[in-house]
């Protein structure tokens, strides 16, 4: 598509455009640009922006990084599918690209910015924008669902479980996530995993930890009560587990309410009668933060190829969290102690294995970072993406 001489050029255009000091100008700029052009289109989008901001950047660098591999094209495609939950179309897309290009322009260095440039990049833009077009308008499905919420459990101080009944049946697998629009924050589309597999009630399951400064989550937590209307965006990802005979078998690592994809891929797996062996460390700060454990539990008492392993970083529970202690069933492991991606390694790279790890994006990094350091093969890990 292009040739080398002009994929330098846009790397360069890129690399100055979206560098760390210019790349919140240059989405400021684009969105600018677009509403003033369009001004239907802000109608669109949430009244902060700041998550549509990271997304639109972190989309362009991963395209220019792939651009020679077009390994750019399904991820394309898919953000094109995804923003018909904010009733954008493939026109939309094509009516931003002047203002995608110009916005990069202005906001780079323009020794940078020649004219080869600017060509090399109008061709680049054209291209994302017509693949999320194509996306955008090649989809059958709904652009979102709706849901009842049923049942609002507030397990911790700073954590709800939500059960929820779907209009129709959504076409999500086990281990998958999806956008949820909640009726206090309109428009704040935020990505959730559900923790049970799908079933014939149309019944979901989220369970969602408050972030602090957070827009959505807070209002999940505090807010949300049963009879609520919730919208659920098309599935998305696909952490799964190979159980084909011979497979290897599987070692899964979750933070906090990174057990729900875990969780639904573990419930499916209980429906079949072969399974590779699987081994769950399941993480929190404190040992309430493991709220999930009875659950999980009797999932392996009936299920002897699933080992349950609890890790805690602090073994007492802090003086400013009220209540009991909280009780590990009789029986299940003894808890480890240290951060999960330290007590995981303690047993060696787990090579032979299949891997998912899920929790914070925080998590997650140290995680994979300290997989890595023991030699664990990066290609046997899975993990969702680390933002919207
Ligand atoms: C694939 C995927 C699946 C997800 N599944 C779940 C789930 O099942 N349950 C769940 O509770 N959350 C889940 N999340 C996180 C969720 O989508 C939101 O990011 C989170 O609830 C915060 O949203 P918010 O609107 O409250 O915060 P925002 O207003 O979006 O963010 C406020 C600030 O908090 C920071 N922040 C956002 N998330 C975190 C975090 N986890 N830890 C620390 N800082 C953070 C942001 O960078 C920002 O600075 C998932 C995220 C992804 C990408």
């Amino acid at each position: 598509m292009l040739d080398p001489q002009a994929l330098a050029r846009v790397r360069a255009g890129v690399a100055s455009a979206l560098s760390d000091d210019a790349a919140d100008t240059v989405a400021g700029a684009f969105y600018a640009r677009l509403f003033a052009e369009y001004p239907d289109f802000r109608g669109f989008f949430p009244a902060a922006m700041d998550q549509q901001r990271h997304r639109l950047l972190r989309a362009v660098d991963h395209v220019v990084r792939h651009l020679d591999d077009r390994e750019f094209l399904p991820f394309l495609h898919q953000l094109g599918r995804d923003h018909r939950k904010h009733g954008l179309t493939g026109a939309h897309f094509l009516a931003a690209q002047n203002a995608l290009v110009d916005a990069l322009r202005t906001t780079a260095d323009p020794d940078v910015w020649t004219d080869e440039t600017d060509d090399a990049w109008r061709r680049v833009v054209s291209m994302i924008c017509n693949s999320m077009a194509v996306g955008a308008d090649t989809e059958d499905l709904p652009p979102y669902w709706g849901a009842t919420v049923v049942e609002h459990h507030r397990v911790l101080d700073d954590l709800a479980i939500v059960r929820l009944q779907t209009d129709a049946d959504i076409p999500f697998a086990a281990g998958q996530y999806l956008s949820v629009q909640i009726p206090q924050r309109p428009r704040m589309w935020r990505y959730l995993s559900p923790a049970i597999a799908p079933n014939d009630y149309r019944g979901i399951e989220f369970h969602v930890r408050r972030v602090s400064a957070g827009w959505v989550s807070p209002a999940i937590v505090s807010e949300t009560t049963v009879g609520d209307r919730w919208l659920l965006g098309p599935p998305l990802g696909g952490l799964s587990v190979d159980t084909a005979p011979g497979s290897e078998d599987v070692l899964m690592i979750a933070g906090g309410t990174g057990i729900a994809p875990l969780r639904a891929q573990l419930m499916d797996m209980a429906m079949r009668s072969r399974n590779p062996r699987v081994h769950l460390f399941v993480g929190g700060e404190y040992p309430s933060d493991l709220y999930d454990l009875d659950t999980l539990w009797n999932l392996a008492r009936t299920n002897p190829w699933l080992t349950i392993v609890p890790v805690v970083e602090q073994p007492e529970e802090p003086w400013w969290r009220p209540g009991p202690a909280r009780e590990f069933p009789p029986g299940m492991n003894h808890t480890m102690v240290g951060k999960l991606g330290q007590v995981v390694t303690r047993f060696g790279s787990w090579a032979d294995r299949q891997i998912q790890v899920c929790g914070s994006p925080s998590m997650v990094r140290t995680t994979l970072y300290a997989l890595r350091k023991v030699g664990t093969p990066m290609q046997n890990v899975q993990h969702d993406p680390l933002g919207q």
